[in-house]
């Protein structure tokens, strides 16, 4: 339809508000309560116009476009009203711009510069109120909230954390904090939502307080560096400081929608920290010095050079990084392979998802997320296993929760811990870890006996099923023993699979408390079989969606940062794509498939592997049995590190590179739904650091490579040439999710559409196996490790941040019953012990873990988790099994 504003012809649909089409036409109605997240408030009145045919004004945040309509918004009658609204508004708080920091970005500083009011006329005594200053991140001034109540909307519509609230009635109506604790008391989990939602200065950024004036301070927009979500940020930049004062959600990203969790809204301080690498580092007699570019390369070199003569270049391995752009893994694979002449290349990943690689490669043919976030809220039912979505993927977490609390969406939770999705959800059961096949096999049997599956979809799409269903319907998946082996009740069992199995479209939600086994391969495939079971690939809201955890993690993987593929998965030995790539690359390449990250260590440890470069890795401190890693690490020959710190792997290394921070960099990462999105440079690098590929171009030029890369650009068309998941996604182009095969293709949110990638999808019959070291007298409980949400990996970037580390220490997470039956109390400091090693560190005593289990965080070195885990891999990804191992607990007299 077309509307009228001031004589303005403008397009409209019957499900926009006049406000919207006039914001959308450029045309300024003042407004406050309305956001485009939040709605319509209807309640400031402030965006009062004349339409004609009606006899008062209307508010033109909720009253719906009709075809023809006629809207006045600079008449005397609607200026003088709006005009009212405003004074009135600014005379009832104790506003004052001049300290004010909203001052330059508010919404009723713009209103009331827009409506010529110079001073309020009126003069109301509200009551005073304490700043409450004590939230580590936020500030809250009650004495200008104009109770618009946007944060009120956003905290539990939008992120759905449900804090806050409004409190009091009439001139006391106030913001309140659960039952009106301070912010900082409260179970805020300051995601700064309410922040960026504020259109006054009532909340805003603590540390960002005095730093800088909006129009002082320069946007560029990003990715965050955190986690796989890959939420799309503004970082606001003090140009003449080079340092970064604030950062906010981009609200058009499809990904966040202006929304952020407090990692990536206030865990920068690393990028601007004192403790960054500045210069090139040689050791010599055990102690580091300071050197120049020039000779930290030659000097590399040369002993790459001479490892390589003595032992071959299988003899060099290269772990590469999910916190890279995919520019530069892309080049540290060209490196590696084309001017070292070895494919032992791996990552991370490796210790995440390799299992979901592998087990969904065998069965669909892809193993990347199937589905996007935008179609959370199209699925009927969503089952979360084995992920504390919102401590590790809190705005993936939003969505979920959004979907459940507006939507038609039932939720189901399968943890050890009762995680807080679990209070979101219609089933959850808390299961014993390592029992996950056998669990999901009854499920699905329960499924196959009242015929809850599609058989449609799996005699048109499938193969093996009866192969499959021999298995699943023996009677070891019988409920009543699976709920002896799982924990899990029977009668849950029959709920969970009645809700899944009878569902239109149901997804599935993982991470690593299904990847990290020695049966990680299992798990995968087992999901994946469900997923076949009931029909849901190749939906909307349906899929099998593996959670990446690090924010270029699937970006590293697509890069070839792997040892048996080249980018997008092409496989080293298949003649055509060795070829290809030799022809581009003008050298011939080694075809045999290289080592996995666990297999170097081991023959690291045999003496077969003289060297290591890493790039922006710490797998001291992120891989498991540490002190066999230590021990591994001091065999070696020659380690390069290159990254932002001095890691607990960089000080044992021989060369140390700095490299240039996310903020100082332009490239893309792809995020957890295979979404590729364009970082930019913000900052300047501190001292002699530089981005990634510059180092690499340095290393490869004086190993005689002739790489003549300009920029990030030149890289990336050769990316988009070589890998054919990525050729339609040219430079310039951002947001686009592969596969995308040419550069008019939109990408492509749902894979396996039509058919999947390897044509049938396949059932697997999976048998359960029982985790690699059970409990028995001596270690009696399991311990599960895991995330918590304020810190990141092994804390390098997150410890930076003084808040975050206040607001999180370590832990040992024990069951009620359990610290009874060893009279621990909460916060009394203990010693966690297993076969390979011991830690000391605080109790935390509740009931969201069940009898018999312990969960830690990695992210401390002071108490490394990683010292008690176990390296028994997974026989096909290699995945160590991080999730299960026996521990004891000990007073500490
Ligand atoms: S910071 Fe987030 S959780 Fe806390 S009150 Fe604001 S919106 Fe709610
Ligand atoms: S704190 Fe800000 S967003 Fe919340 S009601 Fe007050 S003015 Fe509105
Ligand atoms: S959810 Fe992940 S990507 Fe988004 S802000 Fe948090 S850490 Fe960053």
């Amino acid at each position: 339809m077309q509307i009228d504003i001031n004589g303005t012809i403008c397009d409209a649909f019957s499900d926009q508000t006049i406000l919207q089409v006039a914001r959308k036409n450029n045309i300024y109605i003042p407004s406050l309560c309305y956001h485009n997240k939040t709605g319509s408030g209807g309640k400031c009145r402030v965006c009062m116009v004349e339409v004609e045919g009606t006899p008062d004004l209307v508010t033109s945040c909720n009253v719906f476009c009709k075809e023809g309509m006629k809207i006045r918004t600079d008449t005397q009658m609607v200026l003088e009203a709006q005009k009212v609204v405003v004074d009135l508004i600014l005379s009832s708080g104790k506003h004052n711009c001049l300290t004010c920091e909203k001052n330059g970005d508010c919404e009723l500083q713009e209103a009331a510069y827009y409506l010529g009011i110079e001073n309020p006329s009126f003069h109301i005594d509200n009551d005073s109120y304490e700043k409450d200053n004590s939230s580590e991140f936020i500030s809250v001034n009650r004495e200008i909230c104009i109770a618009c109540g946007r944060c009120v909307r956003g905290c539990n519509y939008t992120v759905v954390n449900e804090v806050i609230d409004y409190g009091q009635r009439g001139f006391q109506t106030q913001i309140i904090f659960d039952n009106n604790k301070s912010m900082g008391t409260s179970s805020c989990v300051q995601c700064g939502e309410c922040v960026q939602l504020c259109p006054v200065g009532c909340l805003s950024d603590k540390n960002a307080k005095g730093k800088g004036r909006p129009w002082q301070l320069k946007k560029i927009e990003s990715v965050c560096t955190y986690c796989g979500v890959g939420c799309k940020i503004h970082l606001h930049i003090d140009e003449s400081k080079n340092k970064i004062i604030r950062i906010t959600g981009v609200e058009e990203s499809i990904v966040n929608k202006g929304m952020l969790c407090i990692k990536g809204r206030y865990g920068f301080d690393f990028v601007n920290s004192s403790e960054r690498l500045k210069t090139p580092l040689i050791k010599e007699n055990g102690t580091f010095r300071e050197t120049s570019w020039e000779e930290a390369i030659s000097f590399t070199v040369k002993r790459f050079k001479e490892i390589k003569n003595q032992y071959g270049a299988d003899a060099i391995s290269g772990l590469c990084s999910a916190k890279v752009t995919n520019e530069e893994n892309f080049a540290f694979m060209k490196f590696m392979r084309r001017e070292i002449g070895t494919n032992n290349i791996d990552h991370c990943a490796r210790l995440c998802h390799s299992s979901t690689v592998a087990g969904l490669a065998a069965t669909l043919g892809s193993g990347a997320m199937t589905n996007d976030i935008a179609g959370i809220k199209k699925a009927d039912v969503i089952l979360i296993i084995g992920s504390d979505t919102s401590e590790a993927h809190p705005v993936i977490a939003a969505h979920i929760k959004q979907a459940v609390r507006l939507g038609k969406t039932k939720l189901i939770v399968i943890d050890p811990k009762r995680v807080k999705m679990a209070d979101y959800a219609t089933i959850y059961a808390s299961m014993k870890p390592g029992t996950d096949v056998a669990l999901l096999n009854c499920l699905m049997q329960i499924i196959i006996t009242n015929n809850w599956h599609d058989m449609d979809f799996i005699n048109k799409r499938t193969e093996d099923f009866e192969l499959f269903k021999t298995e699943v319907i023996s009677d070891q998946y019988k409920p009543e023993r699976v709920s002896l082996l799982s924990n899990v009740p029977e009668a849950t069992l029959f709920e969970i699979a009645e809700l899944f199995g009878k569902a239109e479209t149901a997804s599935v939600f993982y991470a690593m408390g299904i990847t990290q086994h020695h049966t990680g391969t299992d798990n995968v495939m087992s999901l994946s079989n469900l997923q076949l079971l009931c029909g849901n690939f190749g939906k909307e809201g349906g899929g099998l969606n593996p959670l990446r955890g690090q924010s270029n993690v699937q970006g590293a993987c697509d890069m070839g940062g792997l040892p048996d593929v080249l980018s997008g998965y092409q496989k080293i030995n298949d003649s055509l794509v060795k070829a290809k790539f030799e022809k581009a690359w003008g050298r011939s390449l080694s075809e045999k498939p290289g080592l996995t990250l666990m297999e170097m260590i081991k023959q690291a440890d045999n003496g077969l592997i003289k060297s290591l470069y890493i790039m922006g890795e710490n797998p001291l401190l992120s891989d498991p049995d540490q002190n066999h890693m230590i021990s591994v690490f001091k065999k070696l020959d020659f380690i390069v590190v290159q990254d932002i710190f001095m890691t607990e792997t960089a000080q044992m290394a021989h060369v140390v590179f700095p490299a240039a921070s996310f903020a100082e960099k332009t490239g893309h990462f792809t995020n957890t739904e295979r979404r590729v999105q364009r970082l930019n440079k913000a900052i300047k690098s501190p001292g002699l650091a530089k981005p990634d590929w510059q180092i690499i171009q340095m290393l490869a030029n004086s190993m005689g490579g002739n790489w003549t890369y300009d920029s990030e650009k030149d890289i990336w068309e050769e990316i988009t040439e070589l890998t054919p998941s990525y050729s339609g996604i040219k430079w310039g182009r951002d947001g686009i999710q592969w596969p995308c095969p040419s550069p008019d293709h939109m990408g492509t949110p749902v894979l396996h559409k039509d058919r999947f990638t390897r044509g049938l999808g396949l059932f697997k019959a999976i048998g359960y196996k029982s985790p690699a070291e059970l409990t028995d007298d001596n270690y009696p409980l399991i311990l599960t490790t895991g995330r918590i949400l304020q810190h990141y990996h092994t804390g390098t970037l997150t410890r930076k941040t003084e808040g975050l580390n206040h607001l999180a220490k370590p832990m040992v997470m024990i069951s009620v019953d359990d610290a009874e039956n060893l009279s621990l109390s909460n916060s009394e400091i203990v010693k966690v012990s297993s076969r390979r090693g011991e830690i000391e560190l605080p109790a935390f005593v509740t009931r969201r873990i069940q009898k018999g289990v312990v969960f830690i965080p990695f992210h401390y070195h002071e108490a490394p988790a990683n010292k008690l885990t176990l390296t028994e891999l997974d026989p096909i990804s290699k995945i160590p099994e991080l999730k299960v191992c026996a521990v004891k607990i000990s007073k500490i007299k």
